[in-house]
């Protein structure tokens, strides 16, 4: 079982004390005590009531200034120290790579059995080959780790899947961690690659290494104690996606229903790449989000039909057979929001469709753009879009027999009484909040005003189309029901359980 590994970064010992009884009642299993990063430490006077006061077992970490660290003294004095952490009764210790041997000489090859040696080697640039990362498990082995630890950074998502491939065929205990936030899944997934232990903060002030998660996004969240090797891996691929509300969402219904699968924030820089790297079939399912969804048309093998007319997928499924499959679950969230909004419940007959025969505006000529759009027209709407790339727009309008209009024309634009408005820009949202795709006074020309924007819930365009007297549907509708549909695609059929998404959704947009 992977332990999770609290990293202790106080000023302090008492700091140092509290944080560790704050690290047993999260759910920590160990804490990491980092000796360089207390002010004035006195080894003698401070080591004993630090352990002593540790309600877990301890990892000492005495880290130079070459390696990362904070301590800029001489070694002997850090082995000294390291070495009156082992007499004191410490579960391990952490010596760097490059001074194991002189360490090694320094105790003459002699610790207590109960101490565990942790030999490290940090790479605060790159990750090496797989090649060069095997080599330097070697060397670490060869120096006599009891746990052999390789850090190194992530430039790119892909670059975690070489530490994978060392970790599971590792035959000593090791820590393999990929730092920076594009590292992430190393952290998450550890226990399903056999990692020995994963390092989860107490809180954003408290991290010691770039990219750490906290304590209770590991346990909660991720559910990590249940991540094994047989876990599914799901997430969101999107470039930024620290921001998004999915893995939250996804993560708690999965658990609702104890679905073996854990849903990951994944930041990605190439969608192709991505997809060929982590082409196991454990690596089952993908929502796409910015700027990935037009690309992932691309990606993938075979597409639902609404989904290439649509020209963008937010939903990648990799099918058994090892093809990939694409939906747009956009289209269908979006279109029955507003159809409820309108007041009538969506139907799969266009006849029947409060949308058939309105006229729509549709602002934005992107990923959510196209899908509204080209939903609204499969509900028998008229639909009329507006972009600020004006070319754009009319490339939309002429692939589903709509009509082109300049953003600034909007202001204007009042053909007729009861039209619906539908913001599928990015503007309003966090944090540009003040950014409104349409000016107030234009408002009245409508009858429903919908904003796919969902961060904030209320936008400054749902606010004003309130004041106006108008209806108003928000976006967190449409971030439900796509998300009910991506769970469905994620576990090969199963009802989402909408409650639960609702209940999250309140809770967390
Ligand atoms: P996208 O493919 O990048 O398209 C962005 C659109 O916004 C384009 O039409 C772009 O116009 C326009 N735009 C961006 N900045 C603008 C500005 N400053 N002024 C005017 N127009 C601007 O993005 P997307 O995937 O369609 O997403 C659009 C919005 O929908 C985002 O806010 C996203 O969060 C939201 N969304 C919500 C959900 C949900 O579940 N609620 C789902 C999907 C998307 P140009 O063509 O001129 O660049």
């Amino acid at each position: 079982m992977t332990l999770l590994c609290v990293p202790l970064v106080g000023r302090t010992v008492e700091e140092m004390i509290a944080d560790a009884a704050a690290a047993a009642a999260t759910g920590g299993d160990m804490v990491e005590i980092r000796l360089d990063f207390i002010q004035g430490f006195r080894p003698h006077e401070h080591l004993p009531p630090l352990l002593r006061g540790c309600p877990l077992p301890a990892l000492v970490t005495y880290r130079p200034v070459w390696e990362g660290g904070q301590y800029e003294g001489d070694d002997t004095t850090r082995f000294e120290t390291l070495r009156l952490a082992m007499e004191l009764g410490v579960d391990y210790v952490d010596i760097e790579l490059k001074v194991a041997d002189k360490f090694m000489s320094f105790i003459s090859g002699h610790k207590p059995e109960k101490c565990k040696l942790i030999v490290s080697s940090h790479n605060y640039e790159y990750t090496p080959s797989c090649e060069e990362i095997t080599n330097l498990v070697a060397r670490i082995q060869a120096v006599g780790a009891d746990i052999v630890k390789v850090a190194t950074t992530a430039k790119d998502i892909v670059d975690v899947s070489r530490m994978f491939q060392v970790m599971v065929h590792c035959q000593v205990p090791m820590i393999g961690l990929v730092m920076s936030e594009r590292g992430l899944m190393s952290r998450v997934l550890a226990p399903k690659f056999g990692g020995y232990l994963t390092f989860g903060i107490l809180n954003a002030t408290k991290t010691s290494a770039s990219g750490q998660p906290t304590v209770e996004d590991l346990l909660d969240i991720y559910n990590i104690k249940c991540i094994g090797p047989d876990t599914k891996v799901l997430g969101l691929i999107a470039n930024p996606v620290k921001q998004s509300k999915s893995p939250i969402l996804h993560n708690k219904c999965l658990q609702s229903i104890g679905y073996n699968a854990v849903y990951l924030p994944l930041l990605g820089d190439n969608l192709a790449s991505f997809l060929e790297t982590y082409s196991s079939p454990d690596f089952s399912g993908f929502s796409c989000s910015l700027p990935f969804k037009v690309d992932a048309v691309q990606c993938c093998d075979e597409h639902e039909p609404v989904a290439k007319s649509i020209g963008a997928i937010n939903t990648i499924i990799r099918r058994p057979d090892g093809k990939l499959v694409g939906y747009n679950t956009d289209y269908i969230g979006a279109i029955s929001a507003i159809e409820d909004g309108i007041g009538g419940p969506g139907s799969k007959d266009a006849a029947s469709s409060p949308l058939a025969g309105r006229l729509i505006v549709v602002v934005g000529a992107g990923g959510a753009g196209k899908a509204i759009a080209y939903g609204a027209k499969e509900k028998g709407a008229r639909v009329v879009i507006a972009n600020r790339t004006y070319e754009k727009a009319v490339s939309l309008a002429n692939a589903i027999g709509g009509q082109a209009l300049r953003l600034e024309d909007l202001e204007t634009f009042r053909p007729e009484e009861g039209m619906i408005l539908a913001n599928a820009t990015s503007l309003g949202m966090y944090p540009n909040v003040d950014g409104t795709p349409i000016p107030k006074k234009a408002l009245c020309f409508y009858d429903v005003v919908f904003d796919a924007v969902y961060a904030p819930k209320v936008t400054r365009l749902l606010r004003e189309a309130e004041e106006c007297g108008v209806k108003v549907v928000s976006g967190v509708e449409m971030f439900i029901r796509q998300a009910m549909g991506q769970f469905e695609r994620f576990t090969g059929g199963i009802e989402a359980p909408e409650c639960l998404m609702r209940e999250i959704a309140a809770k967390y947009t």
